[in-house]
């Protein structure tokens, strides 16, 4: 199902829409203003383990969008609590995003690691208030110990051990007195609880690794229920916003916060948590370590792949910043899970393309087209529409010439009689050029058509006659002295079933043959071989495409961001 092509851009809790332009989360910001509350202040914490992609882009929006709306701040914290995944690269190419997508944090970087020491100190607190114990029950028992949804769990039988001997313990696991696993820290809260969650979860495990930004200070890491809400504590967070599995985290959340403060400690603000739905998108995987998997079997070119739901394959795609936020604002919040059309993504991009991005002409499939009557080695500048949409952006001059490429599929030799393209007989326009006639074609000795033959009308200069007769099919074309060859990638949908995350297939299994396809025998107009890597043009009659860094001037290379066919324009229309 796709839902959410048909969900109204706002809705409220229980899923009815709310006042136009607010959410359930902007409802609350406001009540918390109205309340007499402080200046907003989000977060968006993303774990440095693998690249941003297209869902996270949600959560940045919305808590960047959120903080700019009330005048408030967001901070850029990365959630480093697990030294085993993190590293610097995606540090880096976190911050690199954020910054893409049009969001700023100023000087507001955080990192939870430099929180581990008053951490450790908050979690010696709790022990001292026997609200948390060192238990060393073998890792291979907890299970048994937790117990299961329908039943309660089993209490340890270290739980009771003295504050005094947990104090001890704690203190040697941070000296590095014992090998992993064999100790850990819980919160002392109910062991029978409905909520799995409160069975004494685990705040601190016992890990010999180094972290990329502590290195070996620490053997002991916290887990995310004792971080987070501490972190976001720390920086003065008002609203922690997060998807809905951590709904029943909840009020773990609160329960850490609460003790704290009984103990003493106060907060310059009390952070709350607020869940919203996940962002999901047909034919797309959306989870970080399913991501790794691609990039490290292989299946893809890398992190930046334009086949990627990453932020830096959808620029290297040619995605624009401003389509990934549209997007986002068009989605709304929820608070049921609802997957985005991936044509949903695709409109929002062709939408701001059609309006800014300049037209060109590109022969992917070239045959050439001879022009019997014009003469030899003579040349002349047509002039073309830069961008219908966009009267400021002016014409350029392309050369005309007796020699040219059309697409291949463009003639048919024996054609059916609604084809207005070109096939023996038919007059068609040259974009902006000349009425031409064809003539008919030249196959070589395996039957192959090696080029098509056309007269051309010199009273129709600029592509109208004056005598009024109309023709139905107007092609785009390049002067054969004056093309660039070039490369042109075209993608498909990595996968093709809807819902990849429910596919049991191993990935090699599940990823498309066709997903990259490469032309390289491609023309482009000579202006195109000096676009700057990531720049944007439609390429006429053809769709939307993006300069490749893998291209150089004597050899472009373009992706093909999105075809010029609007599915998802056409299937809303259809519903109206
Ligand atoms: P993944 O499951 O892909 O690894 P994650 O939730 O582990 O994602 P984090 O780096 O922890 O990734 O996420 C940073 C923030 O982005 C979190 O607040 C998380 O809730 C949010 N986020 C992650 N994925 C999505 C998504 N698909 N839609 C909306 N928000 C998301
Ligand atoms: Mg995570």
């Amino acid at each position: 199902m796709t839902a959410a092509t048909d969900t109204p851009n706002a809705q409220s809790k229980n899923g009815t829409p709310s006042e136009p332009g607010k959410d359930f989360v902007r409802e609350t910001v406001e009540d918390h203003l109205h309340g007499g509350g402080a200046t907003i202040h989000t977060r968006f914490p993303p774990e440095p383990n693998g690249y941003l992609h297209i869902g996270h882009a949600k959560s940045i929006s919305l808590n960047f969008g959120i903080a700019q709306e009330n005048h408030g701040l967001a901070n850029l914290r990365f959630d480093d609590t697990n030294p085993l995944k993190e590293d610097t690269e995606y540090v880096n190419s976190i911050r690199n995003d954020v910054r893409w997508l049009g969001f700023d944090w100023d000087d507001r970087e955080f990192f939870a690691s430099d929180y581990f020491e008053q951490l450790y100190a908050w979690a010696i607190l709790l022990i001292e208030a026997d609200k948390a114990y060192v238990d060393s029950v073998p890792a291979d028992q907890v299970g048994e110990y937790r117990g299961l949804w329908t039943e309660a769990g089993k209490e340890s039988p270290f739980r009771n051990r003295s504050v005094t001997e947990s104090l001890g313990l704690f203190r040697r696991m941070r000296e590095g007195e014992f090998p992993d696993g064999a100790h850990v820290l819980r919160a002392k809260i109910d062991m029978a609880s409905g909520n799995m969650n409160l069975r004494d979860p685990i705040m601190y495990r016992i890990r010999h690794a180094t972290h990329h930004r502590t290195g070996d200070a620490w053997c002991l890491y916290p887990t995310y229920d004792w971080a987070h809400g501490q972190s976001d504590a720390i920086e003065g967070i008002t609203h922690s916003l997060c998807t809905l599995e951590f709904e029943d985290h909840r009020p773990l959340y609160d329960w850490y916060l609460d003790q704290l403060i009984a103990a003493g400690v106060s907060f310059r603000n009390r952070p709350r948590q607020i869940e919203f739905a996940k962002f999901k998108l047909t034919y797309t995987l959306l989870s970080k370590r399913r991501l790794i998997e691609l990039v490290k079997d292989g299946h893809v070119d890398g992190w930046d792949d334009p086949r990627m739901p990453t932020l830096a394959g959808l620029r290297r795609r040619g995605y624009t910043p401003e389509s990934l936020r549209d997007l986002c604002s068009r989605i709304g919040l929820t608070k049921r899970d609802a997957t985005v059309d991936l044509s949903l993504l695709e409109h929002c991009v062709r939408e701001q393309l059609n309006r800014d991005a300049l037209r060109r002409m590109a022969v992917l499939d070239p045959i050439k087209l001879v022009i019997e009557n014009y003469p030899e080695d003579q040349f002349e500048d047509m002039d073309l529409i830069n961008n219908p949409e966009d009267e400021g952006a002016g014409t350029r001059k392309v050369a005309f010439g007796r020699e040219l490429y059309i697409e291949r599929a463009d003639f048919m030799e024996d054609p059916p009689k609604k084809f207005f393209r070109m096939g023996p007989g038919r007059e068609v326009r040259l974009r902006s050029a000349y009425l031409v006639t064809c003539t008919g074609c030249v196959h070589n000795d395996e039957g192959e058509i090696v080029e098509v033959r056309a007269t051309y009308d010199p009273e129709t200069r600029g592509g109208s006659a004056p005598d009024g007769r109309r023709v139905k099919g107007t092609m785009h074309w390049l002067s054969a002295a004056h093309a660039v060859a070039a490369e042109v990638r075209l993608y498909e949908p990595l996968f093709e079933v809807e819902d990849p995350a429910s596919d049991e297939r191993p990935l090699n299994e599940q990823i498309r043959a066709d997903s990259k396809t490469v032309l390289d025998g491609a023309f482009v107009e000579p202006a195109l071989a000096d676009l700057a890597a990531g720049e944007q043009v439609q390429f006429e009659r053809t769709g939307y495409f993006a300069a490749d860094p893998d291209g150089t001037p004597e050899r472009p290379v373009f992706n093909r961001i999105v075809a010029l066919r609007d599915t998802w324009a056409k299937i809303q229309r259809n519903k109206s």
